[in-house]
């Protein structure tokens, strides 16, 4: 796409995607507007980057749709002095937003050649403040803890016991949380070590695979 279709595309999109549904933190429709969300996508949809839509990339993984990213990242609350755990890095979409918006990125994805490719599409923007590691990410990232927000970007069977371990007092976790058809989107916020727990509505997400996650035989 030429740079002002891809401009275009991307104010129709902040506009009727994001404004129009809500989306009001002027930090998160800023970073929106500035990733170049067609370097995440497989190059053949590259006109469909800022469609209203998820879009797949390779090993049957999907990047989220526009308006989910902006919804998950305003939940975090990101005043820019944050530390973030990511768990699904994907294309790696999310976690340029994020970068964006905060002091650190962890981010964790399970799938190799995924988490390479979007190491380089990151390092090619020039972010030096994301950290990424090829494990699984139901386990966390319990060297950097704590985080004071994580988002996972897959949906789990129950909330990973280790993600709430290494979430700080205080802390926000994003989480769609169900079955395999359709999850809730959780918030949880740590409070007095309490857990405070608000519904975002109703999502769909590929499985968050993995030892506190769906298993392999499932
Ligand atoms: N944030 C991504 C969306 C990723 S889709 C983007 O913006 O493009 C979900 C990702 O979660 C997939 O890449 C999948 O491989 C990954 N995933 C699933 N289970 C995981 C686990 N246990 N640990 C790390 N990554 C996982």
């Amino acid at each position: 796409m030429e740079k002002d279709r891809i401009q275009a595309a991307k104010r129709q999109m902040i506009d009727r995607q994001l404004i129009a549904r809500g989306i009001e933190d002027p930090q998160v429709l800023r970073a929106m507007e500035k990733v170049p969300r067609e370097r995440f996508v497989p190059e053949h949809l590259q006109d469909a980057a800022y469609g209203d839509h998820a879009l797949p990339v390779e090993h049957d993984q999907t990047i989220s749709q526009p308006y989910i990213v902006a919804l998950m990242t305003e939940a975090l609350e990101l005043k820019g002095t944050e530390r973030v755990l990511e768990i699904g890095t994907g294309s790696g979409y999310q976690c340029a937003i994020l970068a964006e918006l905060s002091k650190e990125v962890y981010t964790v994805e399970r799938i190799e050649p995924l988490a390479e490719r979007a190491k380089k599409v990151l390092e090619g923007l020039g972010y030096g403040n994301i950290h990424l590691k090829i494990s699984d990410g139901t386990e966390g990232w319990a060297e950097h803890a704590p985080y004071d927000a994580i988002i996972v970007m897959a949906g789990a069977p129950d909330i990973p016991q280790p993600l709430l371990d290494q979430l700080a007092e205080d802390g926000r976790l994003v989480i769609p949380v169900g079955g395999r058809m359709g999850q809730d989107l959780l918030k949880v916020t740590k409070r007095k070590g309490k857990l405070e727990k608000e519904s975002l509505g109703g999502v769909q997400f590929v499985r968050l695979m993995g030892v506190h996650g769906w298993k392999q035989a499932q």
